[in-house]
């Protein structure tokens, strides 16, 4: 199975009027994201902020609950909390997944996601089969705000086809789709 990791991405994003804008880091999707990663195996929970004031906003949440008064209260988050880093970039977070010296094609592959359908897309169930097989790592990129903006999806590897439910409204929350994302990607 290859390596996988996760991101969510602050900037680039998109706001309600499709503008490329800066969002603010939101606390439960540290704590959140964190957990989904642990619990599926994910190696990182890249956290990326261009801001540095927002990533040391982030490095005080986790040091809180992976060193202070917290970490001794509720132990297990410690384990989540332990494997996010807080990164300026995506390409930051794809250099720090990419082993030291190894070839282009052993960069790890960058997948992104999208609550609606903004290019050709791959399947869930050939996106499972690819991430059994062996191959470079993989990070799979969520976005805040009203999205991740279109230079992030143009550098993507892959863009994978948006989570449906049963009808047309489809507005999960990131916490939610990176929950569902990962579990039909590596659940049992
Ligand atoms: N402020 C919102 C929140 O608190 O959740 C963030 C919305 S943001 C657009 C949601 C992100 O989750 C998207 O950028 C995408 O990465 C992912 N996402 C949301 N709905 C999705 C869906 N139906 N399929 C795939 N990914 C989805």
């Amino acid at each position: 199975v290859r390596r996988l990791s996760i991101a969510l991405v602050h900037h680039p994003v998109l706001d309600a009027k499709n503008e490329v804008v800066t969002s603010t880091l939101t606390t439960m999707d540290v704590h959140d994201l964190s957990r989904s990663a642990r619990t599926y195996g994910c190696e990182r929970f890249y956290i990326v902020h261009p801001i540095p004031a927002q990533r040391a906003l982030g490095a005080r949440i986790i040091d809180h609950w992976t060193h202070g008064s917290s970490a001794k209260r509720i132990p297990d988050r410690k384990d989540a909390l332990a494997i996010v880093t807080i990164v300026s970039t995506l390409e930051d977070a794809v250099n720090d997944m990419t082993r030291d010296g190894a070839s282009e094609e052993d960069r790890a592959r960058v997948w992104v996601t999208a609550a609606r359908t903004i290019g050709p897309s791959m399947s869930w169930s050939d996106a499972r089969a690819e991430l059994s097989s062996d191959g470079p790592p993989l990070l799979l990129v969520f976005g805040t705000s009203w999205g991740l903006a279109p230079a992030v999806v143009e550098g993507a590897d892959a863009l994978l086809a948006p989570i449906h439910g049963t009808g047309e409204w489809n507005h999960l929350s990131v916490r939610a789709a990176c929950a569902i994302a990962l579990d039909r990607l590596a659940g049992c």
